[in-house]
């Protein structure tokens, strides 16, 4: 039945980008062909925190982004189990000048109608008893943020797409060629079907090597492997997901602070950004913890040279980290997984159309959780005005 039809939009890629594509063109009404290789996508999108965090964005469009993002995920929560938790995220400050740059933050934020409070040290450890004293030295909370099951919101999301505004979804189904034919788009799959669409999005994450790689250019993207970890189930003990002062240092919005400039880095501090270490806490629903991550960068198509091993250093160094943060009643790890995210270098996302159906969306980098909803929201309008 879904051989010989013509869609408005078949997306290639059941990753979060391609599944809010979907979202947004279903909600316009368009008929949607969902395309996805593997027998679930299990890529970035699966392998992720699922910390929702428009306060870390770039103010120029990311947070904005973001913003939306979130209003359309508590939208779709009520409708729809998206595994969406408002747990709110807190920044821990670990000296003066991080506080200095969490203070300015606030101000921006304030000025922008974005909900923060800024913690002394004591309102810090009250509200979140497992951080340990003498590391904190205060904190701003974003109450307004949240998080998700990243082992399932797509796929539930996928699930209520099919079942209540008819998305056609196909798995099993790796796509090899995309070309214009007859003035629409003419999509081939490996197992010799032919789908034809009004439009085409390529939304297929790090694999940039089997369709149009020539609109791939390693120039213009990046590859980035993490490295995360997940702690076995404890109490139920955190109030927020936490980021840290490595995350003020790493994120694109306190760039813009006039105290950055100022934070200092030890020499301890230098050896984890020299592997991309900035430290992120989350429990999930069933007690267990979410601990990473790691940041390594080859250019596009040369993931072979990031290499597929877990690196116990690696590991070693975020742990002896955390525990300087946080107090847990234990520190036995469950399990511990790498995920590969295509990065744009120069723009926020890598949006290209080739020969005017097909489109490449792709190259959210690390805030793809964060900011996928709000951005293909305004990219769908765009593409069906
Ligand atoms: C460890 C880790 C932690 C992260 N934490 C966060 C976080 O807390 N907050 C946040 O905002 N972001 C986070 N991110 C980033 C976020 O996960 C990514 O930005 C996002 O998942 C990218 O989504 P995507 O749809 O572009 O790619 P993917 O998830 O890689 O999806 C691409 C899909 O396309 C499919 N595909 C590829 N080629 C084809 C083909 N030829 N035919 C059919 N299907 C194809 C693949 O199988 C895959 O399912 C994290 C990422 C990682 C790895």
């Amino acid at each position: 039945m879904i051989k010989n039809r013509k869609y408005d939009l078949v997306i290639v890629g059941g990753g979060v980008l391609g599944t809010f594509c979907a979202y947004h063109a279903l909600k316009k009404g368009k008929s949607v062909l969902l395309l996805e290789k593997d027998a679930q996508p299990h890529e970035a999108s699966i392998r992720n925190f699922g910390q929702i965090i428009p306060s870390g964005q770039s103010l120029e469009n990311g947070f904005a982004w973001g913003k939306k993002s979130l209003k359309i995920y508590k939208e779709l929560q009520e409708d729809a189990d998206i595994t969406l938790s408002k747990n709110g995220s807190l920044y821990i400050a670990s000296d003066e000048a991080e506080m200095a740059v969490l203070s300015e933050m606030s101000e921006k934020f304030q000025a922008l109608d974005y909900p923060s409070q800024l913690f002394s040290s004591t309102k810090a450890v009250e509200k979140n008893p497992l951080l340990q004293k003498n590391y904190v030295k205060g904190g701003l909370f974003f109450p307004e943020e949240a998080s998700i099951n990243p082992l399932l919101m797509v796929h539930q999301l996928r699930e209520f797409l099919i079942e209540h505004l008819g998305l056609h979804y196909k798995n099993f189904c790796p796509v090899i060629a995309v070309e214009k034919k007859r003035g629409i788009a003419m999509i081939s799959s490996a197992n010799k079907q032919t789908f034809w669409g009004d439009h085409v999005i390529l939304a297929n994450g790090q694999d940039t090597q089997f369709l149009l790689p020539e609109h791939f250019p390693a120039a213009e993207l990046r590859i980035c492997k993490l490295q995360m970890m997940r702690l076995v189930p404890q109490k139920k003990q955190f109030t927020s997901n936490l980021l840290t002062g490595l995350s003020i240092r790493r994120y694109d919005s306190f760039k813009s602070c006039p105290s950055y400039s100022a934070l200092k880095t030890t020499e301890e501090q230098k050896a984890l950004q020299s592997k991309g270490i900035h430290i992120l806490l989350k429990q999930a629903a069933d007690g267990s913890i979410l601990l990473g991550d790691s940041h390594e960068y080859v250019s596009a198509n040369e993931q072979a040279n990031l290499g597929f091993e877990i690196s116990t250093e690696i590991n070693a160094l975020i742990l002896r980290e955390a525990k300087k943060i946080v107090s847990l009643a234990s520190w036995d790890v469950e399990a511990t997984w790498i995920g590969n995210y295509l990065e744009a270098k120069q723009d926020e996302v890598y949006t290209k159309t080739v020969d005017t159906v097909i489109h490449i969306v792709n190259g959210i980098g690390g805030k793809g959780i964060t900011t996928s909803p709000g951005f293909t929201y305004d990219y769908i309008q765009k593409l069906f005005s």
